[in-house]
């Protein structure tokens, strides 16, 4: 019974694709059964980051400048670590990659590409070590509104890549934010700063023997770095010194 499941569970894709065609995320093309999420082309040009395997990169550079422009009196952490699976430009077609898990309800292929973060972080010389993956809160009525939250649909799939631990509760929007899309670099630290807070369950875990030594803020794309820094700004005010905050993200947009 055992090999007939292979064939089963290829004769059910093969009949749901007769039914309702499987299409690559980013150029729309039909897919084959051997194929997933995306068509070979698509995989073949795919934008990856590298940046796991980089100290300073870009992403990392961008978000450290942030924190100091959060902090008037200068950010004191040491530099914060930072990767994302993808690189693309707003107008790219490899954005829809993270759209559909954001706006379009495809859970699946979040985890799909948040599986693939993970394995770059697990195999990473400088984040390997994280213990703790803690995604960006939704405001509640957005999340609400779409019925889950994809920073922790990344962080859960990151967070059993790596065998690290998940606390979806460490950190609570305190207010809603506008929608980022349209505002500039500025404007979208203005928007965000002092939008985030440790919860009280996170502090009354950091009283009591906190046992995790690097935590690792996950989103699903960083544009400006802002969202990311007030996050690391609100964790890294209440944790025990020695405690090392990085962060991941499936796609990072480039200007
Ligand atoms: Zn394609």
């Amino acid at each position: 019974m055992k090999n007939f499941i292979p064939l089963l569970s290829g004769a059910f894709t093969a009949l749901a694709d007769l039914l309702l065609p499987r299409r690559c995320l980013v150029c729309g093309r039909v897919l084959g059964r051997w194929e997933d999420h995306l068509c070979i082309y698509c995989r073949e040009d795919f934008p990856f980051a590298h940046f796991s395997s980089r100290v300073h990169n870009p992403m990392a550079d961008s978000l450290n400048a942030m924190l100091e422009a959060l902090s008037p009196e200068g950010f004191h952490g040491p530099y914060i670590y930072a990767t994302a699976l993808f690189l693309y430009h707003s107008e790219n077609r490899f954005g829809n990659v993270s759209r559909v898990l954001k706006y379009g309800g495809n859970i699946r292929a979040g985890r799909y590409f948040g599986a693939a973060l993970g394995r770059e972080i697990a195999s990473s010389g400088h984040l390997a070590d994280v213990d703790l993956v803690v995604p960006v809160p939704l405001h509640p009525l957005r999340r609400l509104r779409r019925g889950y939250n994809q920073a922790e649909v990344i962080a859960g799939t990151v967070a059993r890549e790596t065998g690290a631990g998940l606390c979806v509760r460490a950190l609570r929007r305190r207010r809603r934010t506008s929608t980022q899309t349209r505002l500039g670099a500025a404007e979208r630290v203005g928007n965000v700063s002092g939008a985030f807070a440790p919860s009280g369950y996170f502090k009354r875990l950091i009283m009591n023997d906190f046992p995790y030594s690097h935590i690792l803020v996950v989103d699903d794309v960083s544009t400006t770095g802002a969202t990311l820094a007030a996050c690391v700004k609100a964790l890294s005010s209440i944790l025990p010194s020695g405690v090392r905050v990085s962060v991941a993200t499936l796609g990072c947009v480039y200007r």
